[in-house]
């Protein structure tokens, strides 16, 4: 099995949400499509990924470097013992000649091609790539289902109050269970009544999260924490900057309920550090990387698997993205759940056409691969990336 082609394109994320931090409006995102010599059913495998929510179009580091280093790389190099592509061999040719440090400048476009081509093994071999991640990690079958949740309580520009009730009663109607609500946008007040009115409809407070997105100070984080601790929530995730330690600790120390972090960690040690100084309690807190933003599939499931050596069991990972990418990964790892953003995101936030949240529940995808042929809108602009390949 041979790379022919690789190509990437940036396309606009197309949303006017906001967090606490930023809005959408600008966002871009990017698409890779890997082109090999292998074919299926007639037709050459493709392997597609693209780099998740929240993070900008990478190219250009991708046509520099990346690129050039794989299709320069002899071809048998790459390759595992069946003869088929090994994303491992990949992602450690796509590293030669990269500095160590500074993750974050390279994890999400490498991270982003390397998730292409364990599409692309896992259609040439003919499973979900979650059946191949379980075989290959856990040498037992996929997940049958997995819970997911619905990441929502957006800012809108035109924000009035009962917003928060009108946008989970819809998550309700469409079988959701577990919500999670922006906060840090408003004043300390105006965020409680928000939690507030959200549990006046959900009722269980494990029901509810609550997300900062990074956005305090210690001191902030510590007022919100104090005042979010009666509600008992399920959690309050990236009260402070990602990477400050120390501000983690400092919260994690004063708030009795679960924490959660990880999509803005760009490498495994970035995720120890966050576990080792950050204060997270291997039996509360929860970590919650982006697979395509950590390198990819084979750096997040060994981290998982690494990670269960020091007492961090399955259940505490939920990957951030709300994509099918992380999907894979929960159904094949038998993780926490993922995540949804139902109606956000435009083509990039969401599941396959005919899949259907029932009680909470996501079913395991079943087409071959990552299963983005499942999602209409977004495979038609996947399918543009590789126009002439067919
Ligand atoms: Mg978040």
């Amino acid at each position: 099995m041979r790379i022919l082609d690789i190509r990437e394109a940036a396309l606009p994320m197309r949303s006017d949400l906001r967090n606490s931090v930023f809005s959408f409006a600008e966002m871009t995102v990017s698409i890779v499509a890997v082109l090999t010599d292998r074919i299926v059913d007639g037709a050459p495998v493709v392997g597609y990924a693209f780099n998740s929510i929240g993070r900008y179009a990478c190219g250009e580091s991708m046509r520099a470097r990346f690129i050039p280093r794989l299709m320069q790389s002899p071809p048998d190099a790459l390759l595992d013992p069946d003869g088929f592509l090994d994303p491992r061999k990949a992602l450690r040719c796509m590293l030669v000649g990269e500095k160590p440090g500074g993750d974050a400048a390279r994890s999400v476009p490498v991270g982003t091609i390397e998730t292409a081509l364990w599409d692309a093994v896992a259609k040439a071999r003919r499973l979900p790539l979650a059946e191949l991640v379980s075989q290959s990690w856990r040498q037992r079958p996929m997940e049958a289902r997995v819970p997911c949740y619905v990441g929502g309580g957006w800012y809108r520009p035109d924000s009035k109050p009962g917003d928060v009730t009108d946008e989970l009663r819809r998550h309700l109607d469409a079988g959701y269970t577990h919500m999670k609500i922006k906060v840090g946008g408003l004043s300390l007040a105006e965020d409680i009544a928000r939690v507030e009115e959200a549990l006046k409809l959900l009722g269980d407070p494990q029901r509810l999260s609550v997300d900062a997105n990074g956005r305090f100070s210690t001191k902030e984080a510590l007022d919100y924490a104090r005042a979010l601790a009666p509600f008992e929530l399920r959690w309050f995730e990236e009260p402070c900057h990602p990477n400050d330690f120390k501000a983690s600790a400092a919260v994690a120390q004063a708030y009795p309920g679960a924490l959660a972090t990880g999509e803005n960690l760009f490498s495994a040690e970035d995720v120890w550090n966050q576990v080792r100084f950050g204060g997270w309690r291997n039996d509360l807190d929860y970590l919650q990387m982006d697979p395509p933003q950590i390198y990819g599939i084979g750096t997040y499931a060994d981290l998982v698997t690494e990670l269960a050596t020091d007492g961090w069991d399955c259940s505490r990972h939920f990957p951030h993205g709300g994509n099918q990418m992380s999907l894979a990964l929960v159904a094949g790892l038998g993780l926490g759940g993922c995540e949804a953003y139902p109606g956000f995101f435009g083509a990039f936030g969401g599941y396959a056409d005919d899949s259907q949240v029932s009680d909470g529940w996501m079913p395991a995808p079943q087409r071959p691969g990552i299963g983005f042929e499942g999602q209409g809108r977004l495979h038609a602009l996947m399918r543009e990336v590789a126009v002439g390949w067919f």
